[in-house]
């Protein structure tokens, strides 16, 4: 099947029977992404942990310390 992805909108075909085209089909809902772009995106986000800016989970193991 063919599937574009969210962030870069190239074209790309993936096995009809792979579980990424699977997931697609049950849920339209859900995005494609490009190994590139996902690989970006995990690198980022690595990147922002490493540095500390997940203010998010930090605020979160700060509430359940009280
Ligand atoms: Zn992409």
């Amino acid at each position: 099947m063919r599937v574009k992805c969210v962030i870069c909108d190239q074209i790309e075909s993936i096995e009809d029977e792979s579980v990424e085209a699977k997931r697609l089909r049950n849920r339209p809902i859900h995005t494609y992404m490009c190994k590139e772009c996902s690989n970006r995106i995990s690198e980022k986000t690595k990147a922002r942990i490493e540095t500390g800016n997940f203010r998010f989970y930090r605020a979160r193991s700060d509430e359940e310390d009280w």
